[in-house]
């Protein structure tokens, strides 16, 4: 079924939108971009994603293509054209299309590009993956030093995905000398005597918008959290793992390098993390 997407202020059959060659995210990779999930056709937690942006923008000195309001408009349309019920929306902005290619950044004559598109996932709550738990494995992190602006420099967790997949696991988790930062494209967590540890904000990392939604809901629920940097040998021997993003919502970890934890099977404060950010987040949502 071809989707409605939104370019540049126009809303198109997917196949009838275009962006330029020399758009720097193309030419460059400048540019940035956020995923909001959609649960039961509204948004979750759409002023996180947006402030995220706001931030990503300033870091890179990029241009707004539009306000807040304009970005739910567009959000909402697309919803409602694509009858999206459970799902994502995809946003970029890039620098824009400066007519060449050059490596200094274009002078404000040169408006940004604004592409926005919809994933439908029925069901998208209701993983089977959450009730099974997932496989990770260890990788090196060699991603740049500025993983806190969320642009779509991609490739190298593209790349940690495929050696999860050639090694029979579901995703990878970075590690910098000697710590976790994350995963390809979550959070990362463990628990420990029902202590919840996961690295501590910094640009070593995504600071992502689940991220702070759940810690919030856990310190409600008076859990007890550390914000440090944790290893892969603390990990594996811990009692239970999970990641975190706006798409996977929570998502219990089972096995690291092929280390099972404990039973091996998803965790009680996995378990009771996800159903909490998704009622309260469903209850949220705009
Ligand atoms: N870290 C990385 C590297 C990511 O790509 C993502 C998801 N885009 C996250 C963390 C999680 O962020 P969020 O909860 O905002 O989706």
């Amino acid at each position: 079924m071809s989707r409605i997407v939104y370019v540049n202020g126009q809303y198109l059959p997917e196949g009838e939108a275009r962006v330029s060659i020399f758009d720097r995210g193309f030419l460059m990779a400048d540019a940035v971009y956020e995923v909001t999930s959609v649960l039961g056709g509204k948004l979750i937690d759409f002023a996180g994603h947006c402030t995220r942006l706001r931030r990503s923008l300033g870091e890179l000195d990029m241009a707004s293509p539009c306000s807040d309001d304009e970005l739910l408009a567009i959000h909402r349309e697309l919803v409602a054209r694509n009858a999206v019920v459970d799902g994502m929306i995809y946003l970029q902005v890039t620098r824009g299309n400066p007519g060449d290619r050059d490596f200094a950044f274009p002078d404000a004559s040169v408006t940004p590009t604004l592409v926005l598109f919809t994933q439908s996932k029925p069901g998208l709550a209701e993983s089977p993956a959450a009730k099974v738990g997932i496989k990770v494995i260890s990788i090196e992190d060699i991603r740049w030093g500025r993983r806190d602006i969320k642009t779509v420099q991609l490739l190298y967790p593209s790349m940690g995905k495929m050696m999860a997949k050639k090694a029979g696991a579901d995703d990878a988790w970075l590690v910098e000398d000697g710590f976790v930062t994350e995963g390809t494209s979550n959070n990362a967590y463990i628990v420990t005597g029902g202590r919840i540890i996961t690295r501590n904000l910094g640009n070593e990392i995504l600071h992502g918008i689940t991220r702070a939604a759940v810690l919030r809901f856990a310190r409600e629920a008076q859990m007890e959290i550390e914000e440090r940097p944790f290893t892969i040998d603390e990990a594996k021997a811990a009692d239970e793992a999970f990641i975190t993003s706006a798409s996977a919502f929570v998502m219990p970890v089972v096995e690291i390098d092929g280390t099972k934890l404990g039973a091996g099977v998803p965790g009680p404060v996995a378990k009771r993390l996800r159903e909490l950010y998704i009622d309260e987040m469903r209850k949220a949502a705009i």
